[in-house]
C-alpha cells in the first residue's frame, strides 16, 4: 500500500495510490496520516479498503510529507563504505547519528532553497524508514516489526555549515527545505527486503549517485535496534539511513547546487522526487 498526503502546504489530505497510480481520497476514512494510522491495526484497516470505493482525485496535486507529524528525524552518517571513502572518513564502528530539524522537512517535489550565505549546498539520496510502533530497546530480530514503511529522502546538506562552522553536523542539515520526504510512504509488506533497493540521484540529468542499499554498513533492522537503545522511537518518526557515493562534496573538484538546477532522485518501488533549486530571497528570510 502506498499512502500519501496531497494538497497545499498545511492543508494536505490523506490519500492512497491505486493500481493505476491515481490518488484516492482517504479523508472520508481517516482525518490524516498520524500515529494511530501507522501501527499494525491502523494499516490493516486501510489495507482492507477497496481503493475503487474511494473518490478518485483529479489533476496532479502536490505531494506533502506522507506523515502528518514527524516527531523527530534521525539521520545516519557514513553508512555506505564508498561514501565514507569519498569524503575521507573512516567506516564507522558504530552508527553515526545526527538529527535534522523537523522544520526542514517538505514534500517530494517542493522547491529547495539555497540558504542565505551558502556556497556548498549538496544532495544525498537516502532510504527513509518510518516508524509505526512505540519502539524502545528492540532486538535486531524484532526491529522491522516496528517499521510502518519506507520513503525516498533527499538529505540536503550545506557542507560549510556542516563541517566548517564548528560543532555538530546539525547546522548543515537543518535548513528550511532540506528534507524532502516521499512522494509516498510504501508500507513494509511491499518492501520485503529493504537491503536490496537501488537508489539514484541526478542533477540536471547527470547521474551522480547510483547505489544499492545492500552496501549499507548497518542495515535497517540494525539501525532501528541500535537507535532504540538510546531513545524511544515513536510512530511517525523518520530515520534516514545514509547515502551512497556520488555527493557533490566527494567530486573532484567538489560541485554544489546552484539556482536553476533540477534534482531528481528515486528508489526502487518507492517512487521519485524532483526539486527545483532556487536562491534564498527576502520571501524566505
Ligand atoms: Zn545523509
Amino acid at each position: 500500500m502506498k499512502l500519501c498526503r496531497y494538497g497545499k502546504p498545511g492543508a494536505e489530505k490523506p490519500g492512497l495510490i491505486d493500481g493505476d497510480g491515481a490518488i484516492r481520497d482517504l479523508s472520508g476514512v481517516i482525518a490524516d496520516i498520524t500515529a494511530n494510522v501507522l501501527g499494525h491495526g491502523g494499516l490493516r484497516r486501510l489495507a482492507a479498503l477497496d481503493p475503487a470505493s474511494l473518490p478518485r482525485v483529479e489533476g496532479s496535486p502536490r505531494y506533502g510529507v506522507p506523515v502528518a507529524h514527524v516527531g523527530k528525524m534521525l539521520c545516519v552518517g557514513m553508512n555506505y563504505a564508498d561514501h565514507a571513502a569519498e569524503t575521507n572518513a573512516p567506516v564507522p564502528e558504530q552508527p553515526v547519528l545526527f538529527m535534522k530539524a523537523t522544520t526542514a522537512i517538505g514534500g517530494a517535489n517542493d522547491t529547495v532553497v539555497i540558504p542565505r550565505g551558502s556556497v556548498k549546498t549538496d544532495w544525498e539520496v537516502e532510504l527513509g524508514v518510518i516508524i509505526g510502533e512505540v519502539t524502545r530497546d528492540v532486538s535486531v530480530e524484532r526491529a522491522l516489526d516496528h517499521v510502518a514503511g519506507y520513503a525516498v529522502v533527499n538529505d540536503l546538506s550545506e557542507r560549510e555549515f556542516q563541517l566548517e562552522h564548528g560543532g555538530q553536523w546539525v547546522k548543515g542539515k537543518s535548513c528550511d527545505t532540506f528534507g524532502p520526504i516521499g512522494p509516498w510512504l510504501v508500507t513494509r509488506d511491499e518492501v520485503p527486503d529493504p537491503q536490496n533497493l537501488s537508489l539514484w540521484l541526478e542533477v540536471n540529468g547527470h547521474r551522480y549517485q547510483n547505489g544499492n542499499t545492500r552496501t549499507m554498513v548497518f542495515g535497517v533492522a540494525a539501525l532501528v535496534s541500535y537507535i532504540s537503545r538510546y531513545m524511544t522511537l515513536m510512530p511517525g518518526d523518520v530515520i534516514s539511513t545514509g547515502t551512497p557515493a556520488g555527493v557533490g562534496l566527494g567530486l573532484k573538484p567538489p560541485t554544489y547546487l546552484k539556482p536553476g538546477d533540477v534534482i531528481e532522485l528515486g528508489i526502487d518501488g518507492l517512487g521519485r522526487q524532483r526539486q527545483d533549486v532556487v536562491a534564498h530571497s527576502a520571501s524566505h528570510a
